[in-house]
């Protein structure tokens, strides 16, 4: 591996890409960052302003004002902030804006943390094209609106099954469908589909994926 190494994390959404992404990073000792956050943090700021998160002024003034007390936001965890997320995420000088900051986590991840786990839609086709390990987590949709209803219920939120469905659905295809860098599976990308797999097994096939691609 050259310069800091980089494991990016892609997938759709509560494919099981944060819990994840934690693990390993804290397992590697390398810095996280979930970008998804960002977007939320943009999406979330706009509609706060009573603006329009399609707003492209109104976007891009909020990705460039992004503080870390930002981040901290619990609201940024509810579909609200998601789907608005989803909507400043089509918006290329967002994303531009924002993409400068991931790349430079990547070269210089934080802490004194010897490399970094970057998760979201396009870390391993364009945030970090040449990361040294790219991982596509899927899973059913199903299996991904039951785990998303489930930690809705676990923080006190009733959600309605088909709803959260139907949310999810809707969100994934504005990601796939943008034309500013859409989810996709890299070309060199290891995919794992965890319909069928605990998150013991997830992380296991994932540290096997990683192991494998940084002895090369
Ligand atoms: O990962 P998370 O569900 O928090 O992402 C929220 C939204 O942010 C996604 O649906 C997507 O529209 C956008 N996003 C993105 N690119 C990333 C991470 C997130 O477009 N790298």
């Amino acid at each position: 591996m050259s310069g800091s190494p980089v494991v990016a994390l892609d997938g759709p959404a509560a494919a099981g890409k944060g819990t994840l992404g934690r693990r390993l990073a804290d397992h590697l000792g390398f810095a996280y960052l979930e970008t998804g956050l960002l977007y939320r943090a943009v999406g979330h700021k706009v509609l706060r302003s009573g603006g329009n998160p399609a707003d492209e002024a109104a976007a891009v003034e909020a990705a460039g004002s992004l503080s870390p007390a930002d981040l901290d936001d619990p609201k940024l965890r509810s579909d609200e902030a998601a789907n608005a997320a989803s909507v400043v995420a089509a918006i290329a000088s967002v994303r531009k804006v924002l993409v400068e900051f991931q790349r430079g986590f990547a070269s210089h991840p934080p802490g004194g943390a010897k490399g970094a786990v970057i998760e979201g839609r396009d870390i391993g086709t364009v945030v970090c094209p040449r990361a040294d390990v790219k991982l596509f987590l899927t899973a059913s949709l199903e299996s991904r609106a039951n785990r998303r209803l489930k930690e809705l219920r676990e923080r006190g939120i009733a959600g309605i099954h088909s709803r959260v469905l139907r949310d999810m659905q809707d969100r994934d295809t504005r990601d796939m469908e943008r034309e500013t860098a859409p989810l996709r599976m890299a070309d060199d990308a290891v995919l794992l589909d965890t319909t069928e797999l605990s998150a013991d097994e997830v992380f296991a096939a994932a540290l096997a994926a990683v192991e494998r691609q940084t002895e090369k």
